[in-house]
């Protein structure tokens, strides 16, 4: 995977606040970990405009999560595609979305096309 997701982190505002900057276009991915200690992702997710303030929308929905920030929201929406491909998470139903009036491709299938 080309770029890794920090974290994980236990998903709540104190920690929220500590880690991850407001207003960053990102992505993240919810989840919890497993008896051996592995993070188990449950579902991928992106915000083009401030990743903090989503991920305090979905505290209690989740245990823990991992982030990763980009400079634009192309590049968080290649970075979703990936995971969302490469992991299968297992809430998430639909293919992520692109942003409205865009014609941006996922590079890893014809969602698109
Ligand atoms: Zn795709």
């Amino acid at each position: 995977m080309k770029t890794s997701l920090r974290g994980p982190h236990v998903l709540s505002f104190d920690i929220l606040e500590r880690v991850l900057p407001k207003s960053r276009t990102g992505i993240f991915a919810l989840g919890f970990e497993d008896r051996e200690g592995r993070f188990r992702v449950q579902s991928v997710g992106r915000d083009d405009y401030d990743l903090r303030a989503r991920l305090c929308e979905l505290i209690g929905s989740s245990a823990m999560f991992k982030f990763a920030t980009h400079p634009t929201a192309r590049q968080a929406f290649d970075h979703e595609c990936e995971l969302f491909h490469a992991l299968r998470p297992p809430s998430n139903f639909i293919h992520p979305g692109r942003p409205a009036g865009t014609d941006w491709q996922c590079a890893h299938c014809l969602q698109f096309h």
